[in-house]
């Protein structure tokens, strides 16, 4: 099912269409790209290779998130001139997903065009802790119990449910366009990789539990799905089916003094064999449930 209306790039694609299935339309296709989400009027996904971020365009100003430009110096340059060929409304805020870098560094552009920074406060403290050099300071910090920008006759929902792929995560909700970007904690129909490095297990259990009973239709993530798809709550629900299975496995293995090495050898997720990921994804899902299980950690 196709989502996304292809701003750029189009030409590109439509050779891959011709010449290859779908993989060799990956390899093929242009490093950054925007496109509109299908069936909105303002909603767009801005891609920089394999890194992606949501931004609202309304009268009053555009809502950007994640400036994805870590390791490209030009990044953050490149987001703000694509925003450009859409609109000359200004950029008014930056919201961060969590504070992981390969999604939020590279905001210098929009701060020098007057945006305002906002992140979870726990993003805030951790940011202000590090110090990057390439990633602007958050302005604000969103508290636990939520808040709603509004712009231009647009809302957006910026909520807190706990831990999960990070303990700073935000879920960005368009409550009119039903809406949402979760960057990280719900990979669209692959297996979760690196992103198990800093993640919560027990917690992302009762997160994504409260993710699906939230009000919306489609997910954007912050890499992009099989064929740039979005997601729906049947990816969450089976995002946590794969968790589930994971976790009572390496219980199992753990309970019987095998973690690390010999858990990890063994360590097999049964029925996920064909899902995007799965060789890669492997080593980190057991990696972090033999922490949970083996350590208590
Ligand atoms: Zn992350």
């Amino acid at each position: 099912m196709v989502h996304l209306h292809r701003l750029f790039g189009t030409a590109l694609i439509a050779l891959a269409a011709v010449c290859g299935p779908v993989h060799a339309q990956q390899a093929e296709r242009p490093p950054i790209a925007t496109t509109k989400v299908e069936g909105t009027d303002n909603v767009y996904i801005f891609r920089n290779g394999a890194h992606q971020a949501m931004f609202v365009v309304t009268p009053e100003g555009v809502i950007a998130t994640d400036p994805v430009a870590y390791g490209r110096p030009t990044g953050g340059q490149a987001y703000l001139d694509a925003i450009r060929k859409v609109t000359d409304k200004p950029v008014r805020y930056v919201v961060y997903s969590h504070h992981h870098f390969d999604h939020i560094a590279g905001g210098r552009a929009f701060k020098e065009a007057g945006a305002t920074f906002i992140a979870h406060r726990r993003a805030k403290e951790r940011l202000e802790q590090l110090a990057d050099p390439h990633t602007v300071l958050p302005d604000e910090a969103v508290p636990d119990t939520g808040r709603t920008i509004t712009l231009g006759g647009t809302q957006l929902e910026l909520t807190y449910h706990g831990l999960n792929h990070s303990d700073s995560t935000l879920v960005m909700r368009l409550p009119k366009e039903r809406i949402l970007f979760v960057v990280d904690t719900i990979p669209v129909g692959q297996v979760p990789a690196r992103g198990m490095i800093d993640f919560h297990p027990v917690e992302t259990e009762a997160f994504l539990q409260k993710v699906i009973a939230m009000d919306w239709d489609r997910l954007i993530p912050g890499h992009p799905g099989p064929g740039d798809r979005l997601g729906t709550k049947k990816d969450v629900q089976d995002q946590l089916g794969l968790l589930q299975a994971a976790s009572e496995q390496m219980k199992v293995l753990a309970r019987e003094g095998k973690c690390w090495d010999t858990a990890e050898k063994e360590f097999k997720l049964s029925g996920y064999e064909n899902w995007p990921g799965y060789a890669n994804g492997l080593p980190f899902i057991a990696r972090r449930y033999c922490g949970l299980w083996g350590r208590g950690t």
